[in-house]
């Protein structure tokens, strides 16, 4: 599946959720409140979802591009891998 039939089942499927008052997020595919949860809609369709949890570690920049709306989510920490004990 190449990002763009991705994007579309995640799309329908979100639609969906979103009727049932949840929401997948796109960052970690948890399902979340719709209350605890940033959606952007395009046009009347929910095209991107994040959740707070996600927000709180993350910076997530959106912005409209001409190719398109780019998101971003840079983690705030560092990712600390340790050796095997
Ligand atoms: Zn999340």
């Amino acid at each position: 599946m190449d990002s763009d039939a991705r994007h579309r089942a995640w799309v329908a499927q979100a639609q969906a959720d979103a009727d049932r008052g949840v929401i997948e997020c796109r960052i970690c595919k948890r399902h979340s409140q719709l209350d605890e949860t940033i959606t952007l809609w395009r046009n009347g369709f929910l095209v991107f979802a994040v959740c707070d949890r996600c927000c709180g570690s993350h910076d997530v920049v959106i912005r409209p591009t001409g190719a398109g709306i780019e998101v971003r989510g840079v983690s705030r920490g560092p990712l600390v891998i340790r050796g095997a004990p």
